[in-house]
């Protein structure tokens, strides 16, 4: 280590138990944060500050103005660039003795397993169910360590994994045999969020993440914390290891990722490459405040506007002549709604997977 090295972590190298040789441990690491996002950039950043020598940045999106409330890792200036790019470039100016590596992509069934492969530790910085199992998975069958949380609201859940010690203690899906129903929980653009809370799930992520690489004890297994940041009430929450568990137990029943079980389309999804939007009545679901494309300035599109905010309790007036197109911005609260008019058989309805994005693609790709 270099003398720039050792004044930088100075005052943690003083620490009990971490000397030289727990920042030769950190420097010699690799963590891969998936999700660059409320949780994911105090985890970047005090990953980077503990001086872990490789940190993967895994995301494929671009800087909003919307999310500069709670993803501190980005600067007023970078809204517009990509995520990676802009954590990439923040982190040089901070901490340039380790090195990032940037992943512009949409973790898949398809790319997981050579994405995350060769890191000590995954942190699942991300915000949905079926890309939290497909890493749980992913790093149970590779045998790499999982940091994973979840937020809503005010409360938020830590786990940790260490799958390259020992695979046969249990897992999550000891707990959650199936994937949970997207939409059961509210996703930040819809519930709300305070910044400070996914901060401090993040920065327990690079907590637990330092712990592992260091060796010492940390959250155990089969074991969630609780933390409600409203009445700071947090409490532990144990399950058993499930003998029956279709990832770990006796019977396995999944051994190798399998697209199909974590893709899950609808048959009310649409991929905006299957869609000519002149057939379609198009409905923009999202909040005023979230509608700041150019393409809504266009009247040919007819565009309606109807805020999902009004549309929890109630179903919007569905014409039986027309074929409804739905968007949000990210497909969820639309496959949320048009699950539910399809129960009551309004299966002229369909929800478009890519969201907004989807709607600029189509557009971009009719001027070519
Ligand atoms: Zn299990």
């Amino acid at each position: 280590m270099n003398n720039d090295e050792l004044n930088f972590y100075k005052r943690q190298i003083n620490l009990p138990n971490f000397g030289l040789e727990g920042q030769e441990k950190l420097k010699n690491s690799k963590a891969l944060v998936v999700g660059a996002g409320g949780l994911g950039s105090p985890a970047i950043l005090y990953l980077s500050a503990a001086g872990v020598g490789k940190i993967g940045v895994c995301d494929f999106d671009k800087v909003e103005i919307t999310n500069l409330h709670r993803q501190i890792i980005f600067d007023y200036e970078e809204v517009g660039k990509t995520k990676t790019q802009s954590a990439k470039k923040k982190i040089n100016k901070f901490n340039p003795l380790i090195n990032i590596e940037e992943i512009s992509e949409s973790v898949s069934p398809d790319n997981v397993e050579n994405i995350i492969s060769g890191y000590d530790v995954v942190l699942d910085c991300t915000d949905n169910f079926a890309t939290k199992f497909l890493l749980h998975d992913a790093c149970y069958l590779n045998k790499i360590n999982l940091v994973q949380s979840s937020i809503y609201q005010f409360e938020g859940q830590l786990q940790v994994f260490r799958f390259a010690e020992d695979t046969g203690q249990g897992c999550y899906r000891c707990l959650w045999q199936n994937i949970p129903e997207e939409g059961c929980v509210g996703t930040c653009a819809d519930a709300g969020v305070l910044g400070v809370v996914p901060g401090i799930f993040g920065t327990l992520q690079a907590l637990e993440t330092i712990k592992i690489l260091l060796n010492w004890d940390g959250l155990v297994w089969n074991e969630s914390l609780i933390f409600d940041l409203l009445s700071l009430n947090s409490r532990k929450i144990r399950w058993k290891k499930n003998v029956n568990c279709p990832l770990c137990g006796g019977n396995k029943i999944i051994k190798q990722i399998n697209p199909g079980a974590y893709n899950r389309m609808k048959d009310f999804e649409i991929s905006y490459k299957d869609v000519d939007l002149t057939k379609y009545k198009i409905v923009d679901i999202r909040e005023s405040f979230e509608r700041v494309e150019e393409f809504l300035k266009d009247d040919s599109l007819k565009i309606e506007h109807i805020p999902y905010s009004t549309l929890q309790n109630s179903l919007p007036n569905i014409n039986n002549g027309d074929t409804y197109l739905f968007y949000c911005r990210s497909g969820r609260r639309t496959k949320e709604l048009v699950g539910r008019l399809w129960k009551n058989n309004y299966k002229n309805t369909f929800s478009l997977k890519e969201g907004a994005e989807g709607i600029s693609m189509i557009l971009d790709s009719n001027k070519k």
